[in-house]
């Protein structure tokens, strides 16, 4: 069970898409949670809100989730939130749909100028831990009411700023999935730099009686050819380091070694009689 934590409805899509909808290919359930609302983001004035929580839901679609929530914290406002009340709304989802992996933007990543993403990846960070038995027993009313608690046992660190790059263990191979992760990024039309331009481009250049061949011949092959072309270079070039196609990078945290197994391991390898 897996849920892609992002500030913006373009945060999962355009960086960690191909590897969300390779695992949820490969057999996991997926849940996008989206933090803000996205207001004062839309390309047309005061569209904001009501177009990018439409692509929110057609981009969860694209990537095979099962559902999107969005909690509705205003934009680039999110440092005056209470990270307390955010930190329990993500518990009580982590808990509800047992997640066991999350994707979040890296708290860490300290040359990251939008504000919505390190309290995004903060909350992430303390709620994965706080929602399982190990971060205490935490929101009791939650467990009384027959919520469960759940263990994150895989966390993947997104991140934005090319200096964040350089601090990354994990390379996934997105090859076969960067499709997927294209169509989702033609889903946000309401903010970022994919959604409808490629056929504007194509409408343009039409004005002036002129076509590119590689935009095709109807607006849905512009809108994707323009994503597949211009705006996944960065991972194609991530991939060429690797001998990849095209490729996503994390900061991974795996699951933590079992130290009370690891006890009874030694325990009954190792007692003697008294
Ligand atoms: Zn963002």
């Amino acid at each position: 069970m897996l849920a892609a934590i992002q500030a913006h409805s373009d945060d999962v899509t355009l960086f960690c898409a191909g590897t969300v909808a390779k695992l949820i290919g490969e057999g996991y359930t997926g849940y996008l949670i989206r933090l803000s609302n996205d207001e004062k983001a839309g390309k047309t004035v005061g569209q904001g809100v009501v177009q990018n929580e439409i692509d929110n839901q057609e981009a969860a679609k694209a990537l095979g989730c099962k559902k999107a929530f969005s909690f509705y914290y205003r934009n680039h406002r999110m440092d005056d939130c209470a990270m307390i009340e955010i930190r329990q709304r993500l518990i009580f989802l982590f808990r509800l749909l047992q997640v066991n992996t999350v994707f979040a933007m890296d708290p860490y990543d300290h040359y990251d100028e939008n504000p919505d993403h390190i309290v995004a990846g903060k909350a992430v960070e303390s709620a994965s831990w706080m929602a399982s038995p190990g971060g205490g027993h935490e929101y009791p009313e939650q467990l009384k009411a027959g919520l469960k608690h759940c263990q994150i046992r895989e966390r993947y660190y997104y991140c934005r700023s090319p200096q964040g790059h350089n601090l990354v263990n994990r390379v996934v191979d997105i090859s076969s999935y960067i499709d997927h992760k294209v169509r989702a990024n033609v889903a946000n039309k309401g903010k970022g730099p994919a959604g409808d331009n490629g056929l504007r481009l194509r409408q343009e250049l039409a004005r002036q009686g002129k076509k590119l061949p590689l935009l095709g011949n109807d607006d849905a092959t512009a809108n994707f050819q323009y994503v597949k072309h211009f705006l996944m270079d960065d991972f194609r070039a991530l991939g060429k380091q690797f001998g990849l196609e095209y490729a996503e990078t994390f900061r991974y945290i795996g699951q933590e070694p079992d130290l009370r197994q690891a006890v009874r391991k030694y325990a009954d390898g190792h007692a003697v009689p008294l």
